[in-house]
């Protein structure tokens, strides 16, 4: 079979980011100018990296960005009166508070204390249940609705596709499912979710006609675990070892890219697939968390 034809996260997310500029430039003349308020904590240099690709991506697309650095030290009241402080001001519509926080912090009570209609990230309990129930008034979490984006505009069929979704984390596996589950365009699947306790995992994911990986395990997904023509979505980002760049270290997702390209039809590449997607998608929720609070 000749090898699988990309799906450029990359290429798709300038049209993203495009169309949010439009939404954005829209509002501003209604004079609504969308707002991201990022907040990180501590100096983890992922987080730091993360967090200046939003903020830069939110400015490029005419919003009024602002990311608030607090230094490690930060003590969960101090963070709740931040959110608390930008759950009431109205020029912020979109907060995130970037993940993962120090020892003294914990996430969930953060998460639930961001507005819902402000949860751009789509973490809190409201817009999880929402996404389940298949309220469409909610927030979905950018990366899986980044790679719903990604199969729709490719013209993938995920009408009564079978769909194995390797992961069940809260960010990426679980709200994957939940928006394939649903009914309509993009959806329609019939869904199967994987992890670490499953039996046979290559027997589950030989049946995919899509197959999504969200395990963060380099390469784990080897050809013989994957359908001839079958689409595979890489949401994995691993940082291995390489002594052949500057760096010293590589970037891949969780499959094994060069083989199982010669079996998939379509495939993303790491990096340059779902990454740049779930930037895109913040911005999207960002705009209509800002168009949400115009007057009908
Ligand atoms: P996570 O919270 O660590 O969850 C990983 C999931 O994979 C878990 O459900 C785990 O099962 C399952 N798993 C691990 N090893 C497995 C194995 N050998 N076989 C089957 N299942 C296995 O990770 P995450 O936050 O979902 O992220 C997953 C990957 O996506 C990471 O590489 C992360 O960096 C990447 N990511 C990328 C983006 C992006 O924008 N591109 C965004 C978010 C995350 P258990 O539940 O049983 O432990």
């Amino acid at each position: 079979m000749a090898s699988a034809q990309l799906i450029s996260g990359t290429e798709l997310a300038k049209k993203i980011r495009a169309e949010v500029a439009a939404d954005v430039a829209a509002l501003r003349a209604r004079g609504v100018t969308p707002g991201l308020t990022v907040v990180l904590i501590g100096d983890d240099p992922a987080s730091a990296v993360y967090v200046g690709a939003k903020e830069r991506a939110s400015r490029e697309a005419g919003m009024a960005g602002e990311t608030i650095r607090l230094p490690a030290s930060t003590s969960q009241a101090q963070l709740l009166a931040l959110v608390e402080q930008l759950n009431q001001d109205v020029r912020v519509h979109g907060i995130l508070v970037q993940m993962p926080l120090p020892k003294q912090i914990d996430p969930d009570t953060v998460i639930r204390q961001i507005r819902p209609d402000k949860d751009v990230d789509g973490f809190h309990p409201v817009n999880v249940g929402k996404l389940l129930i298949g309220e469409t008034d909610g927030f979905a979490p950018c990366t899986p609705a980044g790679v719903q984006r990604m199969l729709v505009e490719y013209g993938v069929e995920t009408r009564g596709a079978n769909v194995v979704v390797i992961g069940r984390s809260t960010i990426v596996g679980k709200p994957m499912a939940a928006l394939l589950m649903q009914s309509g365009p993009g959806a329609d699947a019939t869904v199967t979710v994987c992890h670490s306790r499953t039996r046979d995992l290559a027997s589950h994911t030989r049946s995919a006609d899509i197959l999504i990986v969200a395990a963060g395990r380099p390469r784990m997904v080897t050809a013989d675990m994957v359908k001839p023509g079958a689409v595979v979505i890489d949401v994995g980002m691993n940082r291995i070892a390489d002594p052949t760049t500057k760096s010293g270290t590589r970037l891949v997702g969780d499959v094994d890219f060069d083989a199982v390209r010669q079996v998939a039809s379509l495939i993303t590449p790491v990096p340059g697939g779902v990454g740049p997607m779930t930037i895109a998608m913040l911005l999207r929720n960002t705009v209509r968390a800002a168009q949400r609070t115009l007057p009908a």
